[in-house]
């Protein structure tokens, strides 16, 4: 009995043996009931269950732990960190304030401060993990003093994730899915991202970038919102309400977002705000023709605005102003195409809409009223709207406002080789005068029609014509009066009578003037008030009125710089024009205006002062 006793002992005893052998080995089960009085592993393994999950552990996990901790292949912080990522811990729902409380009264023994609890709250809010507290608290005073007090090694956390390294990028990456993307991004993302950044790639190209990105563009965000959006992005606050109103004129004028965003980028702050998160800031690159010269693009979309009645595309906006960059000598003729085509003149019902508009758009500003009133004259008589916006382009101004824009416009008048003054006195007459312009209308030729005041109501169509083909009228006194035989006052009454009757046809004041018969004196010279025109070839076609004499006279004399005397009275002068012209355009001459020969000549005319040729 006493050794059968014995004998079930010892079997006992073998089947405990065998059953610590098992946990030893294998499984590790290890009750906690068996194990030893004074055993700081298991206290420490029931200490942190109970701090962090408020219970114990399963005896499975425990002796888990139990042995990892025991043979040091892992830390204290090596078990919370495994516990906070378990199933146990996820089930409590813990708040980010309550993480930090429980975590904190297991890691240093004590609530966290106030400043610290912060930190680490608003940490896990930005989308930084558990283990970036775990590791800064592994390493502190208090850690090490618990984990002594059970003879643990602490241990650290080495392999942060990239989002949990750098708690202010991680922070941005939160903002910039948020506003780009209005979404919080995920944890890999915001990995990804962070590497993304800390590997050095620049923030501007990347905004342009995502700018431009389906995921992006189909959140179809008004300019306003993406204007906030790249504000709260590159400096960490949405745009003041001026700064708005500037980036919104911005867009406005024609310039891409892109261009916003430079202006962006542009801000001190930006530069700041990438510094404090670690981010290198980069540039925002402008490939867009239409950012290139703001002024440029501003003009050129008002333009084209107003005159086609609606806003240009990028595409077309990009296309005007490499354009107009590449040549400037295009400029004028592309406005002059642009603002005169019969669509964009449907837009304006009256002259007075029409003149504004061009007036506005060449010069940035409202046309002095005499001016607006000289053209409606012209316009009202017949002039045309493209004659009027050739004039209004050939002001001055037009080039000052084109050379804020960077443009050259006076580049663009090529000076011919060979010019000529055809010029026509006593007119005009209707047969003789229409046969001309006939003859010069082919070549785009133009000539200058000194015309005696008391005709020109008589002949209106004939001077219309004339301004309209581009060629110039010229003052040759009221009734055709000698003037060396008149008083001061009387030939200033001469020519202003007849500059008087030009005006209030064709809106256009005569500029020069030509004495009859060529006669002039000091008296005349005084008081003419414009240059006073002669001639270098006279063909005397009154005296002979002779067609080949003519042409011959012109053919066999004429040089670079001359002005011929002609008169539009007689049908055999008509007869002449309509075989010098071409002529003269097969030797290479241009035919232009009294004006246009003074200025291709580069000679400013003077008042008073008689002009046989302008040889410049
Ligand atoms: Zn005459």
């Amino acid at each position: 009995m006493k050794a059968f006793a014995k004998g079930v002992r010892f079997v006992l005893r073998f089947i405990c043996m065998i059953l610590t052998i098992a946990v030893f080995a294998g499984t590790c089960l290890v009750p906690s009931k068996s194990r030893a009085k004074e055993d700081l592993t298991a206290d420490f393994v029931d200490y942190i269950y109970g701090t962090i999950l408020d219970k114990e552990a399963d005896s499975e996990r425990f002796g888990y732990w139990y042995w990892h901790l025991k043979d040091s292949s892992t830390t204290a912080v090596g078990l919370i960190d495994m516990l906070t990522q378990s199933y146990d811990f996820y089930r409590k729902n813990y708040t980010p304030e309550q993480t930090i409380d429980v975590l904190s009264q297991t890691m240093t023994g004590k609530p966290a401060d106030d400043t610290t609890k912060q930190t680490y709250v608003y940490y896990l809010n930005c989308g930084i993990s558990i283990r970036r507290y775990l590791a800064d608290m592994a390493v502190t005073p208090e850690f090490a003093q618990i984990c002594a007090q059970y003879q643990i090694e602490p241990g650290t956390i080495t392999d942060l994730d990239s989002r949990d390294i750098n708690p202010e990028m991680t922070n941005f990456v939160k903002v910039l899915f948020e506003q780009m993307y209005g979404r919080a991004p995920v944890t890999e993302e915001y990995n990804i991202w962070c590497q993304y950044f800390t590997e050095g790639k620049e923030l501007a190209p990347t905004l342009m970038d995502i700018v431009k990105s389906s995921e992006f563009t189909s959140r179809c965000l008004s300019d306003e919102s993406t204007i906030d959006v790249l504000s709260s992005v590159m400096l960490g606050r949405t745009a003041d309400p001026s700064e708005k109103e500037a980036y919104l004129g911005m867009l406005d004028s024609g310039l891409s977002m892109t261009y916003v965003a430079s202006q962006i980028a542009s801000d001190p702050n930006y530069l700041s705000n990438c510094s404090s998160v670690g981010i290198r800031p980069g540039t925002v690159t402008l490939t867009e023709a239409r950012d290139k010269n703001p002024e440029l693009t501003s003009f050129l979309t008002r333009l084209y605005t107003q005159f086609a009645g609606k806003r240009p595309s990028a595409e077309d906006l990009n296309s005007y102003v490499s354009e107009t960059l590449e040549d400037s000598g295009k400029t004028r003729d592309a406005i002059v195409e642009m603002l005169s085509n019969p669509e964009s003149m449907t837009l304006f019902a009256t002259d007075d809409e029409y003149l504004n508009a061009v007036f506005d758009v060449c010069y940035g500003q409202a046309a002095a009223p005499e001016k607006i009133e000289a053209y409606k004259i012209g316009l009202k008589n017949g002039v045309t709207r493209e004659r009027v916006l050739e004039s209004i382009l050939s002001d001055p101004a037009f080039d000052a406002k084109m050379s804020e824009y960077g443009i050259d416009t006076k580049v663009e008048k090529k000076v011919p080789e060979k010019v000529v003054a055809l010029t026509f006195d006593d007119g005009p007459y209707t047969d003789v005068t229409m046969r001309i312009l006939d003859a010069l209308e082919p070549y785009g030729a133009h000539a200058t029609f000194f015309v005696v005041g008391n005709r020109v109501n008589n002949y209106k169509e004939c001077i219309v014509r004339a301004v309209n083909l581009g060629c110039q009228i010229g003052d040759h006194t009221w009734n055709h009066t000698t003037l060396t035989r008149i008083s001061g006052d009387a030939v200033s009454t001469q020519i202003n009578d007849c500059a008087d009757a030009v005006y209030n046809l064709t809106g256009i004041r005569p500029v020069v003037m030509r004495p009859v018969g060529g006669s002039y004196n000091s008296t005349v010279s005084a008081n003419v008030g414009m240059p006073m025109i002669i001639w270098s070839i006279d063909t005397n076609d009154w005296k002979y009125k002779d067609s080949d004499h003519v042409i011959n006279e012109v053919l066999n004399n004429v040089r670079d710089g001359d002005i011929v005397l002609m008169h539009d009275l007689y049908e055999t002068t008509a007869t002449a024009v309509e075989t010098i012209v071409p002529a003269l355009i097969d030797a290479g001459f241009t035919l232009v205006t009294i004006d246009e020969l003074a200025e291709y000549k580069n000679v400013q005319m003077e008042n008073g002062k008689a002009y046989f040729s302008i040889r410049g």
